[in-house]
Formats: structure tokens, sequence, C-alpha cells
């Protein structure tokens, strides 16, 4: 099975066709998809899903854009619902939710590409969620961009906290450091698209027991349908290049993937 551990299902992109979306997805031998959350809203929205499609999972966690609105208060709120979440206790009436669905916090992290929002206030919302992490005991989805060096320093002191680099876009030489303190690196369709010789060349370097596949939907559609709206069911076709440039056939990059989101989620 393919699993896309990383979409954006709760974005307007989506409102018109999400049933159709899903029903693709489910055709394409999409298994499981992680449907994360980045801002308050998309805390409040993206365990609906979860809640009426047992293979459909979601997060908690906000983008270092959003910085501001990661409070001590709000940290409680969360853990409050992963807590209720683990008991089955969050199904509200008429949803069938089966197990304990939220499954990781993000995505959270820092951003210098653009740097709108100081970095102070970045690190501060990157290390409230790491300790929420760390207390809730699930696993980080990171967004880096520009800021590996200060991601990682911070990780340092949260070492019991597992994580994922997710669209990963930086060089070999980062790649390994994420991989010396223990990180997963997961790819988008960028990997597909002619000019990103460079994910290629890390995506032969990072070892298949620590890659996973992501869409990062609506965003980043895979070569083949570029210029239109991302969708979990092409995460098929990041699975395609990683097992090309490995050299490997589909089905074993396929199950090992699996095997690395089933484990790092706990799904
Ligand atoms: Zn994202």
């Amino acid at each position: 099975m393919f699993i896309d551990t990383h979409s954006h299902l709760d974005f307007p992109e989506f409102k018109a066709d999400i049933e159709q979306v899903i029903k693709r997805a489910q055709n394409a031998g999409v298994g499981k998809i992680i449907n994360v959350a980045c801002d308050l809203k998309t805390c409040e929205t993206a365990s609906g899903l979860s809640r009426k499609y047992d293979f459909i999972y979601s997060t908690l966690g906000l983008h270092p854009y959003e910085s501001r609105f990661v409070t001590p208060e709000l940290m409680n709120n969360f853990f409050e619902q992963v807590e209720a979440d683990a008991k089955g206790g969050a199904a509200k009436d008429g949803e069938a939710a089966s197990g304990r669905k939220i499954v990781a916090i993000g995505e959270c992290g820092l951003d210098y590409f653009k740097a709108k929002i100081p970095y102070e206030e970045q690190i501060r919302a990157f290390q409230l969620q790491l300790e929420l992490a760390q207390r809730a005991g699930l696993p980080v989805i990171i967004h880096s961009r520009n800021s590996e060096a200060d991601v990682l320093e911070i990780l340092k002191e949260f070492s019991d906290v597992r994580f994922v680099f997710h669209c990963y876009g930086g060089n070999i030489e980062n790649a390994g450091k994420i991989l010396d303190a223990g990180g997963m690196i997961s790819f988008t369709g960028v990997i597909t698209y002619p000019k990103a010789e460079n994910i290629r060349d890390t995506a032969k370097y990072v070892p298949l027991d620590r890659i996973m596949s992501e869409t990062d939907c609506p965003y980043l559609a895979p070569q083949k349908y570029r210029g239109k709206r991302n969708e979990p069911a092409y995460v098929v076709e990041v699975v395609k290049e990683i097992s090309r440039v490995k050299n490997l056939p589909l089905e074993k990059t396929e199950s090992a993937l699996q095997k690395n989101a089933e484990e790092f989620f706990g799904i």
C-alpha cells in the first residue's frame, strides 16, 4: 500500500469534491493518509475526516507562520484532545471513530526562507510544540526552510521525540545530520521535477528505512500533473521516483515506505 504522510485535505481547494478525491486515492492504492493541521482552523477541522474514514489520520500543530498563536494554554488544550483521542472519547455523535486518530504534532518548525516572523518567536513556538509532543508521546512533523541547523540544535533538547523533516528540499550534508540525529526524511512530488537533481541525489543517499512519501497537497503536484491541484492519489508518483533513483522494484520501495510510516505514526 502507498501512504500519503502529509496532505491538507481541509484546504478550500478540496471543498467541492473531497469524496471523489478520497475515492481516487483508494483506487490508486493509497491505503492511509495523514491529514496535517497547520493553523488554528485546521487544528479544529483536521480530525473531522479522520473520524469519518478509518484510514485517515490527523495531527495538531501550527506552522511557523502561525507562531504568535502558540501559547502554553493552547498546548494544554491540544494535550487534552490527544488524551481524549487516545481513549476514543473524542468521537462525537454520528462519527465512526476507530482507535487513536491524532498521530503526530505538526506541522511545526522554523522557516527562515522569507522570515517575516522573528526567529525568536518561531523558536519559542517550536519549543512549546516539542514539549507537547514529548508530553503526549507523539512524533513531530517538521517544516524547515533554511533553518536545518537551528532545528537540529533545538531537537537535541528533546532527544526522545521522534521526528520527520517533511517536504525535504535540503542538501545531502544536512540530510546526513538529520539521519545522525535519528530523524526520518520525507519527499514530495518535487522529486519528480526535471530540475530537482539534488533532491534525487539526496533520496539516493538516504537509506530506504528512513524515507517517507507525501504529497503536501494541494501544493506541489508531481511532474505528470504539474500545474494542477495535487491530491493524495499522486503520492504513487513520488514512490515510483524514489524506487527509480534507488534502482529498486516498486513493490519493495512501496512496502518499505509503508512500514516506515506505519511505525513512525503508530498506524
Ligand atoms: Zn504541509
